[in-house]
């Protein structure tokens, strides 16, 4: 292979992060989230190396919990949606894949159906982030009249999803704690199975430990929040997205880089011309001064960055050459540090990283 673009994944660093959730949560399941490709870092790898220590994993939809399968995962796998199609439940008791239930029509369909094996499910209780889920006042019919189909073995997980975990000024998530447990405890529910937390949860908010939890981002080694905060800072990024330089020139004081001309060197300039662009998920808006790590320093992003090369201002680092290595993010630079300088947030730049770029796993 000899464009040096690639996404080098330390497996080690995740099943450390996958330790850390569950070390604060003793008591509780740990659901690594592996949708979207397991944000990015292949979900089939990341799967595989947590296979050992996870009881389940969580997924958007069916084609990925399918890939899964596909690849030899055995436990079961929770569709975090539920199913968009009846047609889906025939599959999803046949290869012990979890559903999510959140509208009456996904009940109903459930409750009408002809399995071959009854379903493990997980009732969506709207706790005030109002996207999906059942209402409070509707949680006691729906659970008891699913809890009684013949198409339903287990027990069922009441589970709830959080707005602001990632605020922790915020009083909201503890509203929503508030919300849901009057809510089970007002439809006889209370001692039922229960699942609230998300990575910012099992790291911020230890009122929300339940029977399991449903850590995505911090599995990656990325923060939800923008501060430190103490548990945060043990995590260790996974991703380390690398490239080399392919080009140096100098540009004299007042002439332009790149698309639209949109960077004017102030001074004479030594450039460095890196293969990585937006065809591989480097964001097309990073401005002009985006930190990108060459030689393990910090230099600015300068022009506009193109489909598959970024121009890098280099001109104070001492010996820049054709060949350094450069880390879009990584270790040395959080991927949210990258996302603020974008306007985004870290999980939006590694779900969106495309095939194009080789998955290396260490
Ligand atoms: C994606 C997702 C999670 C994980 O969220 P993170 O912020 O990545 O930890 C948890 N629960 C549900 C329902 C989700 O969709």
């Amino acid at each position: 292979m000899s464009r040096p673009t690639r996404a080098v994944i330390d497996l080690n660093a995740l099943r450390h992060n996958f330790q850390l959730a569950q070390s604060l949560a003793p008591s509780s399941q740990t659901m690594p989230m592996v949708k979207a490709n397991a944000y990015g870092h292949g979900a089939v790898e990341v799967a595989k190396a947590l296979a050992d220590s996870a009881p389940a994993f969580g997924v958007a939809c069916i084609e990925e919990a399918l890939e899964l399968r596909a690849a030899g995962i055995k436990q079961p796998i929770l569709l975090l949606e539920g199913i968009f199609e009846k047609s889906e439940l025939t599959l999803a008791a046949r290869h012990n894949f979890w559903l999510m239930v959140e509208n009456h029509p996904q009940k109903q369909a459930i409750i009408d159906a002809d399995l071959p094996h009854p379903l493990t499910l997980w009732l969506g209780l709207d706790s005030g982030m109002h996207r999906l889920g059942f209402q409070p006042v509707d949680i006691a019919e729906v659970y008891q009249a699913l809890q009684n189909s013949r198409n339903v073995s287990d027990k069922i997980v009441v589970a709830s999803h959080f707005a602001c975990a990632d605020d922790l000024a915020s009083d909201r998530t503890a509203q929503q704690v508030a919300v849901f447990e009057k809510t089970l405890l007002d439809a006889g529910l209370d001692s039922s199975l229960k699942s609230l937390a998300n990575s910012a949860a099992v790291l911020g908010w230890p009122q929300t430990r339940r029977d399991w939890q449903r850590p995505g981002y911090m599995l990656y080694g990325a923060s939800p929040f923008s501060e430190p905060q103490p548990n945060a800072d043990q995590l260790k990024p996974v991703m380390c997205f690398e490239s080399a330089i392919i080009s140096l020139r100098t540009v004299p004081a007042g002439d332009s880089v790149g698309y639209t001309a949109s960077w004017t060197a102030e001074r004479d300039s030594v450039i460095a011309t890196v293969s990585v662009g937006y065809g591989d998920g480097y964001p097309r808006h990073a401005p002009n001064g985006t930190p990108v790590l060459i030689n393990g320093m910090p230099c600015p992003l300068a022009g506009r960055v193109s489909m598959d090369m970024i121009t890098v201002d280099v001109t104070d680092l001492t010996t820049p050459s054709i060949g350094d290595k450069v880390v879009l993010w990584g270790a040395d630079l959080p991927v949210n540090e990258v996302a603020d300088h974008c306007g985004t947030i870290g999980y939006e730049l590694l779900t969106r990283m495309p095939a194009r770029v080789p998955r290396i796993y260490l």
